[in-house]
Formats: structure tokens, C-alpha cells, sequence
């Protein structure tokens, strides 16, 4: 099978342990969004149960059937599509641990892949508590995520912590070029290559767009901020989708503050605006920018709750100016 891209020695202590039959019930895949953990979580499950000598060979009955989705012993679980919000249900909690109660199919081993687990609500995680700690046995968890500081903590005591890293960049690069893409991309998307892909896909144009404006907001009076958060929140159906361009563009910013401020103007995702960051990095850094991140966090968990989007933008991008002009009057 196609080798999965960055995250090799990760992969090799979870084959290792596979191997040597002393997985931990429940593993909580963490990292950016993007970068494999949910390709490692299948790989592992065709691993596990893929009938070769050579495994996953990927084209067994078992390994058929995880590919296709619809072996019997395996259950994935997305949020509910049919609610306005991603979040995963206590009724979807309930569905699995009732899967759990039926015997296993034919597997070696059933695997629960929840993705991402801090889409679980309160009550969903709460009922699903007991079964992480105690799965019946020959049942293996994982748990997907890109903001583990989000989860509950039960949910993270219940779980062995497996981090993922950022592909590395000439890895990426090599990736995208076979790909007939290109290579500047393993840059843009910060060593992700789901990301790189939607990007190709026509986003980075857009994104750039994003940025561009949101710099030219910054900074000028109120009204014209809010005239800018009222489009980005208004945009056809997508809104929610454009408010979160904005709160990842902001976010993009704030890390390529960082960088600049440490002088390493060449690493910076966005060559363009080397000036603006320059200003951001001696108005903000390190404070500024702490706080910042910290109420970006906040914006995408009330955007998970469905809060308004331009509501959101408004209180983020308040906050910004507000520490921009803080600066420089101090
Ligand atoms: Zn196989």
C-alpha cells in the first residue's frame, strides 16, 4: 500500500505495539488538522486485522471491507450531519456503545474511531466515559483530534496521548510535485497535506484575499470593522465557512508575528505583508500575541456552538485593534 506521508517514528512505536499485542484500549490521536492522524487510525485497523503475511496488504477480505467502510467491526464516528452544529450527539453515544454489546464480526480486533472527539457534547462524553476506560474487550478506541486543550479531562485521562507533528517540508514538497502541484504549498499549508490540497483546491486565493483584508481592516475606525465582519458573516450560505477564513487568517498572522519577531522574516507564511508583521510583532509580541491566541480559541468554540459569526468576528477583531492601539500609545 501507498506509504503514508510525515510521522513515521509515531507510526513505528503504534506498528510496534500492534505487533507485540500491548496497544492501549484507547489512543487519542493529537495534532493539526490535516496531517494523517485519521489515515493512521485505518491504517492501524487494517493492520491489525489484514489476513497477508505482508499487512495491511490492502487488498484481502478484511482489509477490503475496512477500506470499503463497511466491515462489520468497525464503527466511525462523524458529527450528526443533519445538525447545524459538528457536534457528536449523546444519542450517536449511545448508538455506539450499543454496537459494542453485539459480539465481534470476524475482526481480530473492532475498532471505534471517534473524529473529531471534541466534537463530543458534554452528555455524549460523559456516557461514553466508562467504555474508554473499560472497552469490552478486543475493542480498540481512537480518538481523533486537532484541539485536544478543548477535550474534557476525563476524556483525556481516559486516553493515551499520541502526538502528531507537521509533515516535513521537503517530504511535502516531493509529495506535491508527484502530484503535478505545487511545491510552494507545503509552506502555505504549515506541513499539512490535507490542508496543501484544499488549497491547490482554489482556498489559497481566497485565503490570501482574507489576509489582505483583514490587514487593511485593522486599525481603521469602528464602523469600517464592522462593515468588514457584516460581509465576511454575510457571504451566501457559506458564512459560516468565510467567518472561519478570517479567524484562521487572523490566527495565521499571529504565528507569523512569532516568527518575525524572533527574526526569521524568511520562515513567515506571508511573504507579502513582511511590513504589517513587522509592526505586529513589536506591537504585540510576546503579550499581544498570547492573549490573541487565546481569544481566537474562544471564537472557534462559540463558533462550534453555532454563535453568530459576525458576532464572533466583531468581538475578535475588537480585541485586536484594541491591543494594536494599546501598543502603541504605551
Ligand atoms: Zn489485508
Amino acid at each position: 500500500m501507498e506509504s503514508l506521508l510525515g510521522n513515521a517514528e509515531v507510526r513505528h512505536r503504534l506498528w510496534r505495539a500492534a505487533d507485540d499485542g500491548r496497544m492501549h484500549h484507547c489512543y487519542l490521536f493529537e495534532g493539526p488538522e490535516g496531517v494523517g492522524k485519521a489515515m493512521t487510525a485505518m491504517r492501524l485497523a487494517l493492520m491489525v486485522n489484514c489476513l497477508a503475511d505482508e499487512r495491511p496488504c490492502g487488498i484481502c477480505a478484511s482489509c477490503r471491507l475496512f477500506l470499503a467502510g463497511t466491515h462489520p467491526d468497525l464503527v466511525v464516528v462523524h458529527p450528526d450531519p443533519d445538525r447545524a452544529t459538528r457536534v457528536i450527539t449523546a444519542e450517536q453515544a449511545r448508538g455506539i456503545i450499543s454496537a459494542l454489546q453485539l459480539q465481534r464480526h470476524s475482526a481480530r480486533r473492532r475498532f471505534v474511531i471517534i473524529d473529531p472527539v471534541d466534537a463530543l457534547t458534554e452528555e455524549a462524553a460523559n456516557a461514553l466515559l466508562k467504555t474508554f476506560e473499560e472497552p469490552p474487550a478486543g475493542t480498540q478506541f481512537i480518538l481523533v483530534t486537532a484541539r485536544a486543550a478543548s477535550l474534557l479531562p476525563t476524556v483525556r485521562s481516559r486516553s493515551q496521548r499520541v502526538r502528531f507533528g507537521p509533515v516535513p517540508r521537503a517530504e511535502l514538497e516531493d509529495w506535491l510535485v508527484g502530484r503535478g502541484l505545487d511545491p510552494s504549498l507545503a509552506t502555505l499549508s504549515a506541513g499539512s497535506p490535507g490542508y496543501a490540497l484544499r488549497l491547490a483546491d482554489g482556498e489559497a486565493e481566497e485565503r490570501r484575499e482574507v489576509v489582505a483584508q483583514l490587514l487593511a481592516t485593522v486599525g481603521q475606525p469602528l464602523h469600517q470593522l464592522f462593515a468588514f465582519t457584516e460581509a465576511a458573516g454575510k457571504k451566501s450560505d457559506g458564512s459560516v465557512e468565510r467567518t472561519t477564513l478570517v479567524v484562521d487568517a487572523l490566527e495565521e498572522l499571529l504565528r507569523d508575528t512569532v516568527v518575525v519577531a524572533s527574526g526569521r522574516d524568511e520562515s513567515a507564511l506571508h511573504q507579502a505583508h513582511l511590513g504589517a508583521l513587522a509592526v505586529w510583532a513589536s506591537a504585540l509580541h510576546p503579550g499581544g500575541v498570547g492573549r490573541l491566541e487565546k481569544a481566537v480559541a474562544a471564537a472557534r468554540d462559540r463558533l462550534r456552538l453555532n454563535v453568530n459569526g459576525r458576532v464572533v468576528l466583531e468581538a475578535l477583531l475588537t480585541t485586536l485593534n484594541l491591543e494594536l492601539s494599546q501598543a502603541r500609545r504605551g
